[in-house]
C-alpha cells in the first residue's frame, strides 16, 4: 500500500509559542522544535512534510498576503500531496477558514486548519490531539474541503466561528452541522461528499476596502454615515432577524450610499439564525436600499465573499448577484 502524503503547513499560533521569559507574554516559536514535541505524529502509514510560512504570526497579524502565502503554497504542493493541515493560531482561524474556502476553487483534497488553546509544550495543551486527529482526518480520503478540527469536531470552514477563549471547544458551526465527530472512532457524516474532479484554481485577489457596522441601540447616523463612507463594500449586522432602527435619516443614507455603487450586505448580530428580508416592518430599509440579504452566513464570512468578490474583476449589479449565490456551502439557499 502507497503511504499517504500529508504536508503540514505552519502558520504560528498559540500551537507552537513558548514563553518570551523578559516580557512574560507568549511568541510564536520554532516549528522543528513543535515536531519533537509530538513524536507520535510520525506514523508508518503517513508520509508528513512540513514547511512553515515565512514569518509565523499570532493570528491576530493576519491579513491578505498571508491567505496568499498559504493559498500559494497549497497551489505549488497541490499534486504531491494527498491532503493539508494548516498549524494556525485560533483568533482569526474562522476568517483564514473562509478565506481558503473561497480562495481555493474546485478544492478536492482535505485542507484541515487546527490549533491549541494551550502551547504544545505545556502539559495539559490540547495540541496534540487536534493536530494528530487532523492528520489523521486529512489522510482518511473522506474530505474534500477546507475544514477546522478543534477539540474532537470538524467543522465546515466557511460555518466557522470561534466561541470561546477559555474552553477547549473554541469554535462552532451554528448553522451548519459539524461533518465529523472523533470518539474512539473517528465518525463522519454522510453530507461529506468527492466533488467533481476539476482542475485547482486558487484566487490571489483579495480587497480590503470593506468595513463592518454593527448597530446598536442608540447608535447615531454620524456613526453609522463615518463607517458607510470608509469603505466600498459593508457587512451591517442587524438585530435579531435582520432589522435596523426606524429612521428616515437612515433610510436616506442607505439609499444614497447604493447609489453610489456600495455594496451593502445584511446579516444577523445573533449567532443562530437568519436575516430575513421582510418579516419586520423594521427590515424594510434594507430590501428599498438594495443591501443584500446575508441570510444565515457567518460575520467573518459575510466579510471575507466581499473581500473576495470586490477583488474580482466584477461591476456592482454581478458582485450583488454573486453575493447571494452559494460559492463554498458558506449560506443557505
Ligand atoms: N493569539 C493566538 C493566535 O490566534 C491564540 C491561539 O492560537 O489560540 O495566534
Amino acid at each position: 500500500m502507497i503511504n499517504k502524503r500529508i504536508l503540514l503547513i505552519y502558520t504560528g499560533g498559540t500551537i507552537g509559542m513558548i514563553k518570551d521569559k523578559v516580557k512574560n507574554t507568549l511568541v510564536p516559536f520554532n516549528f522543528d522544535e513543535l515536531l519533537k514535541a509530538i513524536p507520535s505524529l510520525k506514523s508508518e502509514e503517513v508520509d508528513l512534510e512540513n514547511v512553515s510560512i515565512k514569518n509565523p504570526i499570532d493570528s491576530s497579524n493576519m491579513n491578505a498576503e498571508v491567505w496568499v502565502e498559504i493559498a500559494t503554497l497549497i497551489e505549488d504542493n497541490y499534486t504531491n500531496y494527498d491532503g493539508f493541515v494548516i498549524l494556525h493560531g485560533s483568533d482569526t482561524m474562522a476568517y483564514t477558514a473562509s478565506a481558503l474556502s473561497f480562495m481555493l476553487e474546485s478544492l478536492n483534497k482535505a485542507v484541515i486548519l487546527t490549533g491549541s488553546q494551550i502551547p504544545i509544550g505545556v502539559r495539559r495543551s490540547d495540541a496534540k490531539e487536534n493536530l494528530i486527529t487532523a492528520v489523521e482526518i486529512a489522510t482518511s480520503g473522506k474530505v474534500h474541503e477546507v475544514c477546522i478540527y478543534f477539540e474532537d469536531q470538524l467543522y465546515k470552514g466557511s460555518r466557522t466561528v470561534k466561541v470561546n477563549t477559555e474552553q477547549f471547544e473554541a469554535f462552532e458551526s451554528p448553522n451548519y452541522p459539524i461533518l465529523a465527530e472523533a470518539g474512539v472512532r473517528i465518525k463522519y457524516k454522510k453530507t461529506l461528499q468527492k466533488k467533481e474532479d476539476k482542475k485547482l484554481v486558487v484566487h490571489k485577489s483579495l480587497s480590503n476596502d470593506v468595513a463592518i457596522l454593527k448597530f446598536f441601540p442608540g447608535i447615531t447616523i454620524a456613526t453609522i454615515k463615518a463607517i458607510i463612507d470608509s469603505a466600498k463594500g459593508i457587512v451591517i449586522e442587524s438585530f435579531g432577524a435582520g432589522n435596523a432602527p426606524t429612521s428616515t435619516e437612515l433610510s436616506d443614507l442607505l439609499n444614497t450610499a447604493n447609489k453610489e455603487g456600495k455594496i451593502m450586505i445584511n446579516i444577523t448580530q445573533c449567532l443562530h439564525g437568519s436575516a430575513v428580508d421582510g418579516q419586520y416592518e423594521t427590515s424594510e430599509p434594507f430590501g428599498k436600499a438594495g443591501v443584500i440579504s446575508g441570510k444565515d452566513m457567518t460575520t467573518e464570512a459575510a466579510i471575507i465573499k466581499l473581500m473576495f468578490l470586490l477583488g474580482q474583476d466584477m461591476s456592482s449589479a454581478e458582485i450583488k448577484e454573486e453575493l447571494q449565490k452559494n460559492i463554498s456551502g458558506e449560506i443557505t439557499i
